[in-house]
């Protein structure tokens, strides 16, 4: 190695801006649900690059995919027709509810489209007046000004007022609440299936569908941000599936391009008729290498089964969650569904288990300091979960 990891950590505290507390490890390659070290020690993988890693690390399709699309055109801007972009639109549009699709480059970015989309979708009704988007408390919806405000944490976006008008707040899973907020001013209820960010909360089955019942009784949108459950991670392409409902626009990102950053929101043709030349735009979003990257992801779940393999191996993983949670007294619940799972602790042990785990090995995140959170790449099988329950049995 040319530089060490000391000489990284002194540079990362001198140049970058203090916003991440990192772990102190420096991954430098990575393939399937493997990474590896400076030092070449081997980890298996449970966070998958924040949850965009679907397909695992660096899978040869996917590479394939970018390497050729890099070596022939890596950007021309939306002012031009791309070959990437239009089949990723078709493939992404008959596997779901969906008509329509905007590309652009994160979450953030779509739930701002969506909830742009939204509010343009009232206006041309003729309801200007509607512009209110009801999310829930404790959801996660991004960094801009508008997702933070619509994130449902309203202490994390105090600091930066004022902020845009127009956002409420509920109680999650809770439909009266949510039935008591909706008013004449209400554009949008705006939820993810699961709540990631905050710990891994699952929506009830009936709730969802009393939402949609609510959205189509008031002629307002239902916007499902499944940035984090999208793209296989629940046991379905779409966690929507699951609940057997349909939303008026989806926002999608963290998984669609195995790791290029990318974003979505795709919406029915009545809601995406709203936008007309002009009304939105983006520089990078839907460029040909990130869109070629997510063709291959698509091609790749497709192929080798993985959302599949997810329903049923995220099936063994929650049992043996479970079966932890019975042996010790130190495990308070079992969360998640297919490869979106969580352990809560009755005490703050999280971030020193985590700490634990990475120096055997094992990579988990901690969400502050009683959640353990499991984000696996798709393609993880039994056997590096049993590693896994193994060092949480000795540990916990
Ligand atoms: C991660 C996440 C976002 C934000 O995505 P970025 O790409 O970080 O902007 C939005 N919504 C949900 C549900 C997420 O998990």
């Amino acid at each position: 190695m040319a530089i060490t990891f000391e000489e990284i950590k002194e540079k990362e505290k001198t140049y970058l801006m203090r916003t991440y507390a990192r772990k102190p490890v420096l991954f430098v390659r990575g393939f399937g649900s493997r990474l590896w070290d400076d030092t070449g020690k081997e980890y298996i993988d449970f966070v998958s690059g924040l949850g965009a890693c679907v397909t695992g690390h660096v899978h040869g399709e996917v590479l394939a995919a970018i390497a050729r699309q890099s070596a022939q055109l890596i950007q021309v801007s939306n002012w031009y027709f791309t070959i990437p972009q239009v089949l990723l639109a078709e493939t992404l549009i008959k596997n779901s509810f969906a008509d329509r699709v905007f590309f652009c480059n994160s979450g953030a970015e779509a739930n701002e489209g969506a909830m742009k989309l939204a509010r343009k979708y009232m206006r041309e009704k003729g309801e200007a007046e509607r512009y209110e988007i009801i999310t829930a408390l404790r959801s996660f919806h991004g960094r801009t000004l508008a997702t933070l405000t619509a994130t449902g944490a309203p202490e994390k976006a105090e600091p930066y007022k004022p902020l845009p008008e127009g956002f409420k707040h509920v109680p999650f899973n809770d439909i009266r609440a949510l039935r008591e907020a909706v008013g004449s001013r209400t554009c949008a209820i705006m939820l993810e299936p699961i709540q990631g960010e905050s710990g891994v909360y699952v929506a009830e089955k009936k709730y969802l569908q009393e939402v949609r019942k609510i959205c189509d009784r008031e002629g307002i949108l239902f916007i499902l941000d499944e940035v984090q459950t999208g793209m296989g991670r629940t046991g379905f392409l779409f966690a929507y599936e699951g609940y057997g409902i349909e939303p008026d626009i989806m926002t999608i990102a963290k998984g669609l391009a195995s790791g290029l950053p990318i974003g979505a929101f795709l919406a029915r043709e009545e809601v995406a008729k709203a936008f007309g030349p002009g009304d939105h735009g983006t520089t990078f979003g839907g460029g040909p290498v990130p869109c070629a990257a997510a063709l291959a992801t698509l091609d790749v779940l497709f192929q080798e089964n993985l959302v599949e393999n997810v329903a049923t191996v995220g099936q063994y993983f929650k049992e043996r969650l479970g079966e932890l949670k019975e042996r010790k007294s130190g495990v308070v619940e079992v969360r998640g569904m297919g490869f979106m799972l969580a352990l809560e602790l009755k005490e703050e042990r999280a971030e020193e288990l985590v700490l634990r785990l990475l120096e055997r090995g094992l990579v988990v995140n901690n969400i502050g300091g009683k959640i353990l959170r499991f984000l696996p790449p798709l393609s993880i099988s039994k056997r590096e979960i049993d590693t896994l329950m193994d060092n949480l049995m000795e540990l916990i």
